[in-house]
């Protein structure tokens, strides 16, 4: 496709020590041979793609001693050819060669241009574009990961080969739709059902893996709960590793759930430390513990705080009634103070003072809410995707409740949307909108 040269800064603003700025289009080696002599050479631009040249690359008011490369269409990242300079990484002087190729007539590129022609010239799917947002917005390693499995096609792949299936039976189905035999219909219904059986399973199967995927991006939600004062907040700022939540000796001064972030073996886990859930004349703690107990109700994971001193009571009860359908950790903390009766009825014993039983109680929380999941089938984080495969699956069913008294036509209708919705994951049934919108996550210059 012979689209206009498009330029931007490919690299952070700010000082560093290289920035790169890269034109895409249909001719950036006319604009590099007007602002760029390779050391040695002379005359017309000859350039090997693929190979980094030094040499001067000319600003208008400055110059500079950089890089300049060439990829040629369609091997490069968005399929056109491609110049990038490398030059030092002062703003100014990145800015500076950036207006130079506009001056030789680039256009200044939009959000997420680069990769949305790489889109359209079917260098990467949809879900690809969206695994590589995912990598340059990721907060953990974990996102990394999921965002370079969607990145390498991994779910594409996946969604193809249901897709392949699909047109195969929707042919199939045609065929019989247009030379209609009564015995022969029956039949084909049969196995049809047989196939759009394993489709679904299929599809349940990926759709399962949104149960991870969410926690990968979104991070685990951790409602630390419990008793006033058995070292609820303590515990937080030992998790945090720095003092956020205010931690006292008043019962009930954790009025609202703090929040803090952090990461155990590259994934992300959300703290929320939440105030006692006991019954208080006082209004405003009690707006603290509404918000305490939807925090509890909503989590991923609890963890159940009880120390030697309080024993436990009716509160502990309520608080325990309400986290029993999920993954719960019981500590028993302030185990500095217990000497030697060391209670047994616990996941961990910990002491937010002297640190002892965290790691383990950090340990816990990963092995509760990822179990020994692989990293590898981590790959569906995107909401969108989710659900785009769980109206997939809808209407699979729905084709596979059909293929019970309904002729061939009207299964052919559910079997289809199967596929439509499908299509919007690779992009080839993804609407301007969505489009739109999946690009205006990227910055200027990916
Ligand atoms: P919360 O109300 O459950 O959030 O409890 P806080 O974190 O505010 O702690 C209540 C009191 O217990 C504070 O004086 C803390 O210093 C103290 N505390 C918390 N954890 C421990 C611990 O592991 N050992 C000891 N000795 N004191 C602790």
């Amino acid at each position: 496709m012979l689209e206009e040269n498009i330029s931007a800064i490919a690299t952070p603003n700010g000082k560093g020590g290289v920035a790169i700025i890269r034109i895409s289009g249909r001719s950036p080696l006319e604009i590099a041979s007007k602002m760029f002599t390779p050391v040695g050479k002379t005359g017309v631009l000859q350039f090997e793609p693929y190979r980094m040249y030094p040499g001067q690359i000319d600003a208008g008011n400055f110059s500079d001693y950089g890089l300049c490369v060439y990829f040629k269409a369609p091997k490069s990242f968005t399929g056109e050819d491609i110049v990038e300079f490398h030059c030092h990484g002062g703003e100014s002087v990145a800015r500076g060669i950036l207006k130079r190729t506009f001056a030789l007539g680039a256009k200044s590129a939009g959000k997420g241009e680069f990769t949305r022609r790489a889109f359209l010239n079917g260098k990467l799917s949809l879900a690809a574009t969206e695994g590589l947002a995912d990598m340059i917005n990721g907060d953990s390693e974990a996102e990394v990961k999921a965002g370079y499995l969607l990145y390498s096609e991994k779910l594409t792949e996946r969604v193809k080969l249901l897709q392949a299936e699909l047109k195969t039976l929707l042919a199939g189905i045609d065929a019989s739709v247009d030379y209609p035999e009564e015995d022969i219909e029956e039949q084909h219904i049969d196995e049809l059902e047989i196939a759009l059986k394993s489709v679904s399973a299929r599809l349940g199967e990926l759709i399962g893996g949104y149960r991870t995927g969410k926690k990968i991006k979104s991070g685990v939600t951790v409602a630390i709960c419990g008793k006033p004062n058995t070292g609820k907040s303590s515990l937080l700022n030992r998790l945090l590793g720095y003092d956020k939540a205010i931690v006292s000796d008043i019962a009930g001064t954790t009025r609202d759930a703090v929040e803090g972030t952090i990461e155990i073996k590259g994934r992300k886990f959300n703290l929320y430390d939440t105030a006692g859930v006991r019954e208080s004349g006082d209004a405003i703690e009690n707006i603290g513990i509404e918000r305490a107990e939807s925090i509890i109700k909503s989590a991923d994971l609890a963890i159940f705080v009880t120390d030697f001193i309080s024993g436990t009571d009716e509160e502990d009860v309520r608080v325990l009634a309400m986290v029993k359908d999920k993954p719960l950790i019981k500590i028993i903390n302030k185990v500095d103070l217990s000497g030697d009766d060391t209670p047994t009825d616990a996941d961990a014993h910990t002491s937010a003072v002297t640190g002892e039983g965290i790691a383990k109680l950090k340990e816990l929380m990963y092995e509760k809410s990822f179990g020994s999941q692989s990293e590898d089938a981590a790959f569906l984080i995107e909401e969108r995707h989710f659900e785009a495969l769980t109206r997939a699956k809808k209407s699979v069913d729905k084709a596979i409740f059909a293929c019970k008294g309904q002729p061939l036509d009207i299964i052919g209708i559910d079997v289809k949307e199967t596929w439509d919705a499908l299509g919007e994951i690779t992009g080839e049934t993804a609407t301007e909108a969505i489009i739109e919108e999946i690009f205006s996550k990227f910055c200027v210059g990916k």
